[in-house]
C-alpha cells in the first residue's frame, strides 16, 4: 500500500509530490493520460511566477516541476483516474489502464476545466473554428479574423497572443468593464489589432461543419447582429473538476471541494485537496503550488498521527 497518491499534475499536484517525496512518502502522482501538466500547458509566457525574473513558458515551468518531483523519487503515472473509494482507512484508486491502487492518504489536485458557453453547435464546431486554447490552435488562424470571448485575464492573454497570427481579433465581453488585472487589460486595449466589443454576448454560433461567424446580442438593449469570423476562442473561466469525488467529499455551494479553514483537510480523514479544485478566488500557479505544499504537510502529519 502507498503512503500517498496524488491525483492531478498541475502546480498543486507536483508541489505536493515534491514535499511528500522529500518526506520519504514515495508518492505516486497520477497525471492523466493526455493532459498532463494542467492549465499552464496551455499558456505561453508566465511572467509572475517568482524566481524567474525573465519569465518562462508554461510548459517549461511544468517540466521543471515534474523534474524536481521525480528527482526525489515521485513516480509519475500517465493514466486517468476513473473511480475512487475514499471513505475507508484504505483509499482505493482505479485507473483507465485497469490498475487498482491502494493508499493511506490521497491528495486531490484535479484543478478546473474550461467553461463552455452552453450554445447549440458548440461541441460540433469545437476544433472546426471554435477553440479553448490559443497556444494550441492560434497557428491555424494566420491572417484570419477571429474573436475571443471573456473579460478576465485569460481572455486578455489569449487575445494578445492571437494577434501574433490573426490579422484582427475582436474581444467580446458581456459588460462595459473588464474583470482582468490592469496590466493585462492595458496590453489588450493598447494592441492595435484588438477591437473590444463591449456589452455583447455570443447568442449563436454560425456555420455548418465549420464556424463562419457568430450572432452577437447586445446585453443592454437586446439588439442582435452578425459578425463574420474564421475562429472563436472561448475564455470565460473554469469549473472545478469534482466529478470523481462529488458523492464522497463535501463540496462548497459553488461546487469546489470544501476544506477545513486554511488547511487542505476534506470531510474525509486522510483525504486532502489542493489547488484550483478548492479555490474560487485566487487561482494562480503560485497559490496552487502553495496549497499543494499545505496538502503534503497535512498528509504527512496525518500519517504520523495514525
Ligand atoms: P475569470 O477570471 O473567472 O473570468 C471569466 C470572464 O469570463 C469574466 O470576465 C466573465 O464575465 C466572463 N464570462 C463568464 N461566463 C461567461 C459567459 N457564459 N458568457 C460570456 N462571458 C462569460 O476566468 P479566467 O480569465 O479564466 O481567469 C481564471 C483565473 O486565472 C483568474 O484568477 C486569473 O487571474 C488567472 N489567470 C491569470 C493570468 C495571469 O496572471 N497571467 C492569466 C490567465 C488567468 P464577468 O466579468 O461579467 O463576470
Amino acid at each position: 500500500m502507498r503512503d500517498v497518491i496524488i491525483i492531478g499534475s498541475g502546480p498543486a499536484g507536483f508541489t505536493a509530490a515534491i514535499y511528500t517525496a522529500r518526506a520519504g512518502m514515495n508518492p505516486l502522482l497520477i497525471a492523466s493520460s493526455v493532459e498532463s501538466g494542467g492549465e499552464l500547458m496551455k499558456t505561453t509566457e508566465v511572467e509572475n511566477f517568482p524566481g524567474f525574473p525573465d519569465g518562462l513558458q508554461g510548459p517549461e515551468l511544468m517540466a521543471n516541476f515534474q523534474a524536481q518531483a521525480e528527482r526525489f523519487g515521485t513516480e509519475v503515472l500517465l493514466d486517468d483516474v476513473i473511480e475512487v473509494d475514499l471513505k475507508g482507512d484504505v483509499k482505493i484508486v482505479k485507473t483507465g489502464g485497469g490498475v487498482t491502487y491502494e493508499a493511506k492518504t490521497v491528495i486531490l489536485a484535479t484543478g478546473a476545466a474550461y467553461r463552455e458557453l452552453g450554445l447549440p453547435k458548440e461541441k460540433e464546431l469545437s476544433g472546426h473554428g471554435v477553440s479553448w486554447c490559443a497556444t494550441c490552435d492560434g497557428f491555424f488562424f494566420r491572417e484570419r479574423t477571429i474573436a475571443v470571448v471573456g473579460g478576465g485575464d485569460s481572455a486578455m492573454e489569449e487575445a494578445n497572443f492571437l494577434t501574433r497570427f490573426a490579422s484582427k481579433v475582436y474581444l467580446i465581453h458581456r459588460r462595459d468593464t473588464f474583470k482582468a488585472s490592469k496590466i493585462m487589460q492595458d496590453r489588450a486595449l493598447n494592441n492595435p489589432k484588438i477591437e473590444v466589443v463591449w456589452n455583447s454576448e455570443v447568442a449563436e454560433l454560425l456555420g455548418e461543419g465549420k464556424l463562419t461567424g457568430v450572432t452577437l446580442r447586445d446585453t443592454v438593449n437586446g439588439a442582435t447582429k452578425n459578425l463574420d469570423l474564421d475562429g472563436l476562442f472561448i475564455a470565460v473561466g473554469n469549473d472545478p473538476r469534482v466529478w470523481l469525488v462529488e458523492n464522497q467529499v463535501e463540496l462548497t455551494a459553488e461546487k469546489f471541494i470544501a476544506v477545513e479553514g486554511r488547511s487542505s483537510k476534506t470531510s474525509l480523514p486522510g483525504v486532502f485537496a489542493a489547488g484550483d479544485v478548492i479555490d474560487p478566488t485566487y487561482r494562480q500557479a503560485i497559490t496552487a503550488a502553495a496549497s499543494g505544499c499545505v496538502a503534503a504537510l497535512d498528509a504527512e502529519h496525518y500519517l504520523a498521527d495514525h
